[in-house]
């Protein structure tokens, strides 16, 4: 399922998207309130049930307004009674690719709708919401085309402060750290998406004490490793390592002392869709440094 999901053709934080619905794991009230965020679970919209996954995307009445201006074949679907998971495979037993695509953005547009309302945004006619959606997809399908190949194209260019990535693309920030005292590594991975917003950050403590460009490269494999599970597609990979950058860019078989690393670096990549592997400046990598420097101290091991 997962990987059927991963499959199409959206924008990545659609995917994701879709991938936290599924997995339970969205802000609802719902989850904010077992988390003992927030003391009311009940719907802002409705103003009747309690605030799940399920409940904003399809069973709320807002939310079947929706879906009753969308597409034939899924207004047949949308008020069942079944988990996220379940509805995505009803949907794939009756829709064709096309179609769960539409369905999937339009998911997310009446999430969107309901984060900005809950922000003090306004509250999109239905109709606009489908449009907005046909819109947006159609826009990401014209640019993958123009795109094309199976690298991200960008500019050649070495920066000095981090740059967010453009519209559907994740960025990768790796660093390590090593402690000469207690004879430990740290690795720290930020995941950030074009917004800057820091999708997942890894602080990890290693009780090893390797060579600084076999420990650039554990923190570039831990990276990936990262972005795989969470079914990153497309993904811009920054370290400040050139050594092991160049080494994982490099098609020859690496037979250096961190190539074995680097060679496992390489198999994970073959998963990733669109991926590149950029040399930036410290500058550009201070939060991910950052991150390795406080698993030093560690041991830490967190996600
Ligand atoms: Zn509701």
């Amino acid at each position: 399922m997962w990987k059927l999901i991963w499959a199409l053709e959206v924008p990545n934080n659609v995917c994701v998207f879709i991938w936290k619905l599924c997995n339970n794991i969205l802000p609802t009230k719902a989850n904010l309130l077992r988390k003992g965020v927030v003391k009311d679970a009940t719907c802002m919209f409705c103003e009747r049930e309690v605030e799940t996954g399920k409940h904003v995307i399809w069973q709320c009445p807002t939310a079947q307004d929706v879906w009753g201006v969308g597409p034939r074949k899924i207004q047949k679907c949308h008020s069942l009674d079944i988990e996220a998971l379940d509805f995505m495979e009803l949907l794939w037993s009756k829709c064709n690719k096309e179609e769960i695509e539409l369905c999937v953005q339009i998911a997310w547009g009446i999430w969107s709708r309901r984060n900005s309302v809950l922000h003090g945004g306004l509250f999109t006619h239905p109709v606009q919401v489908v449009h907005t959606a046909e819109r947006r997809l159609q826009e990401y399908k014209t640019a993958q085309a123009k795109e094309g190949g199976t690298y991200i194209d960008v500019e050649e260019k070495r920066e000095i402060k981090w740059q967010s990535p453009s519209v559907g693309i994740f960025k990768a920030n790796w660093d390590v750290a090593l402690n000469n005292t207690s004879k430990c590594m740290g690795i720290g991975v930020l995941v950030r998406d074009h917004l800057g917003k820091i999708n997942a950050a890894l602080c990890k403590t290693v009780e090893a004490y390797l060579e600084p460009v076999i420990a650039e490269a554990m923190g570039a494999l831990r990276a990936i490793e990262l972005c795989r599970e969470m079914w990153i597609q497309e993904v811009i990979f920054e370290g400040d390592c050139k050594t092991v950058v160049q080494a994982i860019n490099c098609k020859e078989y690496q037979w250096s002392r961190y190539g074995q690393v680097v060679e496992d670096s390489k198999t994970l990549l073959g998963d990733i869709r669109r991926w590149e592997m950029r040399h930036v400046n410290r500058g550009a990598n201070t939060t991910a440094h950052g991150l390795a420097k406080f698993a030093i101290n560690g041991p830490i091991d967190r996600i």
